[in-house]
């Protein structure tokens, strides 16, 4: 058997690994490069991933960049099924629909300069129809059970704990006689976080590929963000102002309001009005809701005595931009989580431009900023920002919040391969960038006496 490595090696997008046997073959994951314009250009589909007919695609979660070039896959004539958990295939359809339409808008963006520029017009990746193309091959695996995808090849979906619907991929091939069990972790989530479930343990393998994001480091503890979380409110409470959280729409918009639910339960915060100013938060947080068999048993206990809908009765889901506009007049206290989580676009932008001038301003930070983005900029300490060509006085006070993470840091990635290493199986890590891989590998090596594998883009592993 060989598997090829066509992602996320050396970084943490694209992912995707190609598994071939005399009989199959069959596709994990099928994600798109992010980043930089050099990196994003990678997004096609290799020839030699479809020189020869695919049986299945299967996939780990609903993440861009774990789904991203299932679209590419559909325009090279790919028509096999797509398995994945009922989360994971009602999240995608979000996460993708979305990614069309932002990639048409820019399309049209940029043709509009190259019509001025006399130049050729580009078309955007995919359209909102190829994701259609793509919904209708989907396929549902349940949780814990064995389905067949190719022949000699089953696979069983575990959870993850990363977002709604993930899970690692436990494969079992068979050929020639002889069985073996190869494990893609894919993304794993934190142990003891609120609402999803902990990542699954496993106990046998014979290969591993796993994830390494934050292979390097552990997060600052949960209990440590809370409490700043909660400081930063307060300030902005006592003063009357807004308190703006530019947040990702899926996992992390949940968690905030699930954490705000906690703090007036308890009485470490009054209640006040908070505005859930994203479409697509406000539609991934009614699936985390019909969702309910995937949340830890905490969680589910809230939902069902709801317990969660009394704790948030002053939540409002803003659904149109006049209602987002709206929020402009809105006194404060108050609390507005809108998209995009590094606020490089999105309504967050309006907000930011409205109140960051103003002392009686909070801004929590509470996700990944990428270099160069506005919200790096911010939890950097800029005293002014330009925000639609205009010049803003940073007067707010912005704290970064390091320990809201979908990620597990590096104890909880060696607490996950902790009854795998027993087995001595072949451990190779991906889905980070080479110092995190490296860093993980010297400690699985201390640990567990494993020595790890850091494959390269395209590298094929024989089995
Ligand atoms: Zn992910």
């Amino acid at each position: 058997m060989e598997i090829t490595v066509y992602g996320a090696a050396g970084e943490v997008t694209g992912s995707c690994y190609l598994v071939e046997t005399k009989s199959a073959r069959v596709v994990v994951d099928c994600g798109m490069f992010q980043g930089s314009e050099k990196v994003e250009r990678m997004n096609k589909i290799p020839a030699s991933l479809t020189s020869r007919p695919l049986d299945a695609v299967i996939l780990t979660h609903a993440h861009l960049d774990h789904t991203g070039r299932l679209p590419l896959l559909v325009q090279s004539r790919y028509r096999g099924p797509i398995y994945a958990t009922k989360g994971t295939i009602d999240i995608a359809g979000l996460i993708l629909q979305d990614a069309a339409k932002i990639q048409e808008q820019d399309s049209q963006r940029l043709n509009r300069k190259l019509r001025r520029a006399g130049r050729n017009r580009i078309e955007p990746l995919f359209t909102p129809e190829t994701v259609d193309r793509v919904s209708k091959l989907m396929r549902v695996i349940d949780y814990d059970q064995w389905h067949s995808v190719a022949d000699g090849i089953k696979v069983k979906a575990v959870e993850a704990g990363h977002i709604l619907g993930s899970a690692s991929i436990i494969m079992a091939v068979e050929e020639n006689g002889t069985s073996r069990t190869i494990v893609f972790s894919g993304d794993l989530g934190p142990f003891d976080a609120p609402i999803l479930r902990d990542p699954a343990c496993i106990e046998n393998a014979d290969v591993v590929f796993m994830e390494s994001t934050y292979g390097d480091r552990d997060h600052l503890s949960l209990a440590e963000t809370l409490k700043e979380f909660q400081e930063l409110i307060a300030f902005a409470v006592e003063r009357k102002g807004k308190i703006l959280v530019p947040t990702f729409a899926v996992g992390r918009a949940q968690q905030i309001l699930y954490h705000l639910a906690e703090f007036f339960r308890k009485g470490d915060l009054a209640p006040f009005p908070i505005y859930l100013d994203s479409p697509m938060a406000i539609a991934a947080t009614s699936l985390y809701v019909k969702h309910e068999e995937l949340m830890d048993e905490e969680a589910t206990e809230l939902q069902n005595s709801g317990q969660l809908k009394h704790d948030l009765s002053t939540l409002v889901n803003c659904e149109s931009a006049d209602e987002s506009r709206a929020l402009n007049s809105v006194e404060g206290p108050c609390l507005i989580m809108a998209g995009a989580g590094m606020c490089n676009a999105g309504r967050i932008l309006h907000h930011l431009r409205h109140s960051l001038w103003l002392d009686s301003t909070a801004v929590a930070i509470v996700g990944y900023q990428s270099k160069g983005s506005l919200g790096r900029l911010l939890v950097d300490g800029a005293v002014k920002v330009k925000i639609f060509g205009e010049t803003v006085m940073v007067r707010a006070r912005v704290r970064g919040l390091g320990g809201f993470s979908a990620h597990a840091g590096q104890s909880d990635l060696l607490r996950w391969l902790k009854p795998m290493a027993a087995a001595n199986p072949r451990l190779i890590i991906t889905h980070g960038e080479d110092h995190p891989r490296h860093e993980l590998s010297y400690k699985v090596k201390q640990l567990y006496g494993l020595s790890a594998e850091i494959p390269k883009m395209g590298d094929r592993l024989t089995i």
